[in-house]
């Protein structure tokens, strides 16, 4: 027992820091933190031809689809990111709500994915009504696990230098290399529009304890309606300026990269690679879709 409260103790900071999706720095999100590090997948059965992939009783079928379609979205990310896996990623797939609020970090169902303490739990609802996103989201997902992955290896503060990558960096990375995971229901012109009337995420160097994973919006859009559309719209535009970045320039995009996942910090990853930093860069991506 003792031993299991010392673990929450060295737990919760470290799982504020390394999860993947939707939290604030506040008690109940250390709460559901908390949860979530109890309910890592790890103890949940695997698939026995493959034992990273885990799944709640009545899931085992979800779980099928998702072990077939592994190799392919690893391969993409590896192939965008630059390298391989520095460990094997464990994989959660549930049947239950309960479940899934339980382990996924947050104690909500609004993401139907997240990353947390390096696994991926998976909803669901990506075995029903929103089949169609399972790949891009795992794919998404993926693309947190692999920087998580490297960063952890680097050194035990690993988190904290997640931490410190900008969220529209993480964020627009996943969307990019899963093309469109997570942003699906804005479309890029709807974003380049909204970035056109000034309706833009703030472009920052660094991430914040303070602010897990949001990106905000220097000026908020003038649509809130529906509660998700903020939300979605900034991954769309933080997706759009990454792909920017990687194409604009692939031989910065890599060395950014590989300086991201050998722990440097954001922004002397930046100016190393581009001569420049994200403020400068966004300006210059405006420039580009503005005229044509
Ligand atoms: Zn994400």
């Amino acid at each position: 027992m003792l031993r299991r409260i010392v673990w929450i103790i060295i737990a919760v900071p470290l799982a504020l820091i390394v999860i993947g999706t939707g939290a604030a720095f506040s008690l109940p999100a250390t709460r559901h933190l908390i949860s979530g590090w109890w309910n890592v997948p790890d103890g949940l059965p695997a698939l026995s031809d493959n034992n990273l992939v885990h799944y709640e009783p009545g899931a085992e079928e979800f779980a099928r689809d998702v072990a077939k379609l592994l190799p392919a979205a690893v391969a993409r990310v590896e192939a965008v990111q630059g390298r391989r896996f520095a460990q094997p990623v464990t994989l959660g797939a549930y049947a239950t709500p309960e479940a899934y609020m339980a382990a996924n970090g947050i104690g909500s169902m609004g993401p139907v994915g997240t990353t947390l303490f390096g696994r991926i739990n998976l909803s669901p609802k990506l075995f029903s009504l929103q089949r169609r996103r399972l790949p891009g989201i795992l794919t998404h997902e993926l693309s947190h696990a692999h920087i998580q992955g490297w960063l952890a290896r680097q050194a035990w503060t690993g988190s904290l230098t997640y931490v410190a990558l900008p969220n529209w960096f993480k964020e627009g990375l996943a969307v990019m290399v899963s093309d469109g995971g997570g942003a699906e229901l804005v479309s890029e012109e709807e974003a380049r529009q909204a970035i056109s009337r000034g309706e833009q995420i703030e472009i920052n160097d660094a991430g914040s304890l303070f602010n897990l994973t949001e990106i905000r919006f220097a000026r908020a859009p003038a649509q809130q309606d529906p509660a998700w559309y903020p939300t979605v719209l900034a991954y769309r535009e933080a997706g759009l300026f990454v792909s920017y970045l990687h194409e604009s320039d692939r031989a910065a995009f890599d060395r950014m990269m590989k300086d991201v996942l050998d722990g440097r910090t954001f922004a002397e990853a930046m100016r190393d690679a581009y001569h420049s930093d994200a403020k400068e860069l966004w300006e210059k991506f405006k420039t580009s879709f503005a005229r044509t």
